[in-house]
């Protein structure tokens, strides 16, 4: 479609929201709605309804990308792994085309995030990003000169559900993760995990965003918490950085917003990347919060150069 319109559609668990970007990543309207998470065909009818909706408004046609948990199995074209369970299974980009007469893509949103801050945020510019989401769960996804990297299996950058590398008596025992499996990056390094692992230390209920100011104002407890969370950190990112040695790591999502990460993480990165320099960059999203709505855009973006 020959439109300089790219509509972005972030089809999260609780809410679906549209954002329209120009071709230079311009916000020209948001929309959103709550998901009607029990249904598939009222999901694939609330998309249709904010996309034509927006288009309606903008008196435009648009392109559309989809952001959403889980990805499309890449042999058999359905949803899987999606937390929004009737999801699960279905041909969500053939759904979507028909209910909007036109194709329509679909990416995970961590690959949406990703691509974002390679397009036009923090890893704008920048060879080889790896974005890294650090909310509820933990995500991953890898850019390559602006193009997000899928993979065989549908599956590149899906670093969460990798074990945590480098364990030593802190880390122990592994705690058991949601997919089946013992001591999952995710299992570590989500906002619950902090959380939790500063409850199992202390006996002391506090979220992240107060664990790291406590521990700026000098509580001991609350800085060897947040210790240990950058040696894991540290430890995760390094097992990346000697894999596909990115030009710049981009954290988004809620434990994102602890300023004190970004100095945090460089020492016990270094210390496990096998290299005698270390010049990846670990940055904040540019774009918070809307970076996985306007990947979805993106996905219809310009190419880099073009
Ligand atoms: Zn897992």
């Amino acid at each position: 479609m020959a439109t300089s319109i790219h509509v972005g559609v972030d089809l999260g668990g609780t809410k679906i929201e549209a954002l329209a970007l120009t071709r230079d990543g311009r916000e020209l309207l948001r929309r959103r709605v709550a998901t009607p998470s029990h249904s598939l065909e009222a999901i694939v009818a609330a998309v249709r309804d904010l996309v034509l909706g927006v288009e309606h408004e903008l008196g435009s046609a648009a392109t559309v990308g989809v952001a959403t948990p889980g990805s499309l199995s890449p042999v058999r074209r359905v949803m899987r792994n999606s937390n929004t369970v009737v999801l699960n299974g279905a041909p969500l980009d053939e759904l979507l085309a028909a209910a909007l007469a036109r194709e329509v893509r679909i990416a995970n949103d961590a690959n949406c995030f990703a691509l974002s801050e390679a397009t036009d945020g923090a890893g704008a510019g920048q060879g080889v990003v790896f974005g890294v989401i650090l909310g509820t769960g933990t995500g991953g996804g890898v850019v390559v000169d602006g193009r997000p990297l899928v993979g065989a299996n549908a599956i590149a950058g899906e670093w969460g559900h990798n074990p945590l590398p480098w364990g030593d008596g802190d880390d122990l025992p592994a705690p058991a993760c949601y997919c089946g499996k013992r001591g999952c990056i995710e299992t570590y390094l989500s906002g619950p995990a902090l959380e939790r692992d500063h409850r199992d230390r202390t006996g002391e209920a506090l979220d992240a965003r107060a664990i790291a100011s406590r521990a700026q104002g000098g509580d001991a407890a609350c800085a060897a918490t947040l210790a240990r969370y950058l040696r894991r950190l540290g430890k995760a990112l390094a097992s990346v950085v000697n894999v596909v040695d990115p030009d710049v790591i981009v954290l988004g999502g809620g434990v994102s917003n602890i300023e004190a990460l970004y100095a945090g993480v460089v020492e016990p990165l270094a210390a496990h990347v096998f290299s005698d320099v270390l010049r990846t960059q670990v940055l904040r999203a540019r774009h918070g919060d809307s970076s996985g709505v306007r990947g979805a855009a993106w996905l219809w973006g310009r190419a880099r150069g073009e």
